[in-house]
């Protein structure tokens, strides 16, 4: 099918999508639409959330509602409140021309008795989470006698909420003439079982590609030990200022912890599991539409209901076992035609889970390096001389405050001017990552043995490349800042070199090493500090004058880089 309109859905529900945006049928669309006008055998349709399954079996339903019975004539069933009020809210929508079309949505930790009210007057579609809905049944409340369609939407979650029984019970009491959809994302053997004795002789069909947003989507992932997943998290958030995602984690405990930390920590994060109250999980979930929250640390389950197309970021704190739930997450960030990058912290023994999820599906992986604190100050640091250059300045709201502001400035320079108000937001992200420790764990042992090898000849600590915390070291080190990196061919064993050359003094110990583009930093024991910055004096490489100093007072300092634009 090319466009809606050869699917044979009539002219008011096309007016209706096509205000919608909707130009051209997804995959799902395409086969439920016509299978669901055409015929009245059940179906099970694979298919995950963003594939547009809502409208595949919400257009052909809303058409053959029968606006001459008022009756309940079609129930979807679906796992959260919050899926519950998506679904109806996009009924409505559908149904925009269609206004005789009556949808409701039941759903439990809600009044009943605005239900039970809305069910009263009439409706022709109940969205609804099991329990609630079989407590009205219960109550006679919802009456099932004429319906015609049962969906089943995001089968394999209300099994996983424990709403297995609730659904056994609705199954054997709707209507038997009923046709039964069941969509689910995994087909776990419960689903199997399900379809098996509810459903008659049931067509399949899936959306294809099973996520269609798939193509957009980086994959990447990052090796470090158990131990260190939270401060990978925060690195990974610290060297992407722009981050807007979600941190998936297994378990409502582990949401809140992981949640609770970032807070602490200082980022714009907060959690979302079913142990927050409904008013509680709707205020979280504004903000994080709303994108007054970055961060959004949840469950699959709640994070279910929520429907953003804009995220940059999927972070899997925990490998999901499933690999159809990979699938699910990382198919939330790169929609409508946006790129996105889905991200696994994992340890070694996981490893095993990605190549499952390899098999699987056609991703592959790509290992990311755990940024260190050096690139993610620079990160940072130039993310914020962008913003200040970026940003709109109000001349006229701030003209009465600048007098007195020009007078207090009076005194600093223009270099002391950029440097004072760079301090106040970065010294942080400095303090906190002076002395970071390398988090990745190599998995290529023999490039890590030659480098050992190398290294030992000068005193190079063997701990220092595997990953491990911190070098044996003895006694304090000065950290020292020198004018060449990676863009003159240098490498971590050719610095320790160059450093060994100079210094010539075999007891003098190297520590920690860090080469950056266009410089590096390089660590020496303290009480040769002078030594050191003696044995470069006059020093030239690749016939370019040597530059080291002691990094205390210019971390950051780059005499490589472009000069920032002069201010007016
Ligand atoms: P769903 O999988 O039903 O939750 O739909 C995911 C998103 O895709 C929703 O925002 C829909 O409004 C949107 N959508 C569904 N079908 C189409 C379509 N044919 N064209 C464009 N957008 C669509």
């Amino acid at each position: 099918m090319k466009e809606f309109k050869e699917a044979g859905l009539n002219s008011e529900i096309l007016q209706a999508i096509s205000e919608m945006g909707f130009v051209k049928p997804t995959p799902i669309q395409d086969k439920t639409i016509a299978h669901l006008l055409n015929t009245r055998k059940d179906l099970i349709g694979l298919a995950q959330t963003g594939t547009g399954k809502t409208a595949a079996f919400g257009l052909p339903i809303i058409q053959q509602i029968d606006l001459n019975v008022q009756k309940t004539q079609a129930l979807i069933l679906c796992p959260t409140r919050e899926l519950c009020m998506q679904i109806t809210k996009d009924f409505n929508s559908f149904s925009k021309y269609l206004p005789k079309v009556k949808t409701t949505a039941i759903y439990g930790g809600s009044s009943m008795e605005n239900q039970i009210r809305a069910l009263d007057k009439g409706v022709h579609i109940v969205v609804g989470t099991p329990g609630r809905v079989l407590d009205l049944i219960h109550k006679k409340k919802l009456k099932i006698d004429s319906i015609s369609w049962l969906v089943l939407d995001e089968a394999d979650e209300m099994l996983n909420m424990g709403f297995k029984e609730d659904l056994d019970e609705i199954l054997s009491a709707v209507t038997s003439d009923r046709q039964t959809l069941l969509f689910s994302a995994t087909m776990p053997r419960e689903i199997a079982q399900i379809a098996k004795h509810y459903m008659k002789d049931p067509d399949e069909i899936s959306a294809g590609q099973k996520n269609t947003a798939a193509e957009n989507v980086q994959h990447h992932y990052y090796l470090v030990q158990a131990k260190d997943r939270y401060t990978a998290l925060k690195r990974i958030a610290d060297v992407n200022p722009d981050i807007y995602g979600i941190v998936f984690c297994r378990t409502r405990e582990e949401t809140q912890d992981v949640a609770d930390k970032l807070i602490g920590d200082g980022y714009n994060a907060d959690a979302l599991h079913g142990n927050l109250s409904q008013y509680q999980r709707d205020q979280v979930m504004n903000r994080f539409r709303t994108q007054h929250l970055q961060l959004l640390v949840a469950t699959d389950v709640a994070a279910r209901g929520l429907d953003v197309s804009s995220l940059t970021h999927i972070i899997n704190y925990n490998l999901p076992d499933d690999p159809d739930i990979y699938l699910h997450r990382s198919g939330r960030t790169g929609r409508a035609g946006k790129s996105g990058i889905a991200i696994s912290i994992i340890h070694s023994k996981e490893k095993f889970q990605l190549k499952m999820i390899e098999n699987r599906s056609k991703i592959r992986f790509e290992q990311k390096k755990v940024p260190d604190g050096i690139s993610i100050c620079e990160k940072q640091l130039f993310n914020l001389v962008d913003k200040v250059v970026n940003i709109e300045v109000n001349k006229v709201q701030i003209e009465r405050f600048l007098p007195y502001i020009y007078d207090k400035l009076s005194d600093l320079s223009r270099d002391e001017l950029i440097q004072h108000f760079i301090s106040v937001e970065f010294n942080q992200f400095l303090v906190y990552y002076k002395d970071a420790p390398d988090l990745n764990i190599s998995l290529d042992t023999r490039r890590n043995e030659r480098e050992r090898d190398r290294g030992q000849d000068r005193n190079f600590d063997k701990n220092q490349d595997r990953g491990f915390v911190k070098p044996t070291r003895n006694g304090d080190f000065s950290r020292f800042f020198i004018n060449i990196g990676s863009r003159d061919s240098m490498d971590k064993p050719n610095m320790i070199k160059l450093i060994a050359s100079r210094i010539k003094d075999r007891s003098v110990e190297i520590g920690k090493v860090d080469v950056m583009k266009n410089f590096s930093f390089f660590e020496i024991e303290s009480s040769y500090e002078n030594q050191t910055l003696k044995a470069f004096e006059m020093a030239e490489f690749k016939g370019r004058p040597l530059n080291v100093e002691l990094s205390n007072n210019r971390t950051m300092e780059m005499p490589d880089r472009k000069k920032p634009k002069k201010y007016k």
